[in-house]
């Protein structure tokens, strides 16, 4: 149990770090942080990519696991004082509104809330309606442009949710960002556990969130024998959504992903799947099967590089994503690295020397 008390304060630090599509600064020094003793080697490319490499033999295996989450950023800032904003990546606009937000600025992050009209002066067919973000504004207690502008808040300021991370009972917690921090803290832990003897190049990728482009740059950049993406996936095991809808179940150990986005994201290779089912038979882990119609990941972006670079996805499985409550099992995380950091060890024999 030592190992999920770890896997928990990292978790903590990485999911209250602030870093959306484009602005993963803050997350990238934590992971370097973690990652330098790990491996030889950490540069940070030009979109910001983190690249950690760790030398070895054939085969070369990527990593890759996003750093950025879903955020908003300043659109304009009307004459008094209230901010409007763009999002930036994935969300149900309902999850928006009434939250406390961070506007990141040069001298550091500004508080405000997403306000609304309350109930009492609503109409009926008001209350039934969605608010969508476009109607939406941030209030940080300025009353002119003026003071807002003043603060360093300009178009084009990262805005992210302002919620911190919690434990709920057993070992699921809950926090924003899972999405992708719990696949860097996979990602970590793997590195942290193999004896692996390849050469690893484990990456912290950047706007994932907004059309796979860190994992694109790297995955020429490095041009790997092999790639593993960890992220996380949509479990169906709550009210609102069915097994049908989507199988994986929390607490049940890592999800393998066959494929995802109806096959238009990605088809996993067969060789890798072999790979990564077969290791986790090898070394007794459970693991969920996964073909989905839902989103896709860094994977797709990496095995459609160059000629085309054997690439699979060990997920997480997390509920309320794209959501400032995302929860998670602990345990999950845990078996995900050892599924990671055996396959790190059993590569060559998958895909030679
Ligand atoms: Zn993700």
């Amino acid at each position: 149990m030592v190992s999920l008390s770890e896997i928990k304060s990292l978790l903590e630090r990485l999911s209250n770090a602030h870093g959306i599509s484009g602005w993963e600064g803050s997350v990238q020094e934590i992971v370097k942080e973690e990652i330098s003793p790990l491996v030889d080697e950490v540069r940070v490319d030009a979109l910001g990519n983190l690249i950690a490499t760790r030398n070895g033999e054939k085969p070369s295996i990527m990593l890759a696991s996003h750093a950025d989450e879903i955020g908003l950023m300043v659109k304009q800032v009307d004459e008094k004082g209230f901010i409007r904003f763009i999002r930036i990546g994935g969300w149900f606009d309902q999850t928006l509104l009434n939250q406390r937000v961070l506007i990141h600025t040069r001298s550091g992050p500004v508080v405000g809330v997403i306000g609304c009209k309350p109930p009492h002066v609503m109409k009926d067919e008001e209350r039934k309606k969605v608010v969508e973000a476009k109607d939406m504004f941030i209030d940080i207690g300025c009353s002119s442009q003026k003071e807002v502008e003043d603060l360093g808040i300009q178009p084009g300021a990262p805005i992210s949710i302002n919620r911190t991370f919690a434990a709920l009972r057993g070992d699921r917690v809950t926090g924003k960002a899972f999405d992708n921090r719990a696949g860097l803290v996979v990602m970590i832990e793997a590195l942290k556990r193999t004896k692996s003897l390849c050469t690893i190049h484990a990456v912290a990728t950047v706007q994932e969130e907004v059309g796979l482009k860190g994992a694109k740059v790297t995955a020429f950049d490095l041009n790997p024998d092999v790639a593993i993406a960890s992220d996380v996936t949509v479990p169906g095991d709550h009210p609102g959504i069915e097994k049908k809808d989507a199988t994986a179940e929390m607490g049940k150990g890592p999800v393998v992903v066959m494929a995802d986005a109806s096959g238009r994201g990605l088809i996993a290779t067969p060789q890798v799947i072999e790979w990564l089912v077969g290791t986790a038979k090898e070394f007794g882990i459970a693991v969920q099967l996964e073909a989905s119609d839902g989103g896709t990941t860094d994977a797709t972006a990496i095995y459609l590089t160059r000629s085309g670079i054997p690439t699979g996805v060990i997920s997480v499985a997390a509920r309320y994503i794209h959501s400032p409550v995302e929860v998670l099992s602990l345990s999950d995380i845990d078996k995900a690295a050892d599924l990671m950091a055996r396959a790190l060890e059993t590569a060559p024999r998958y895909f030679g020397r």
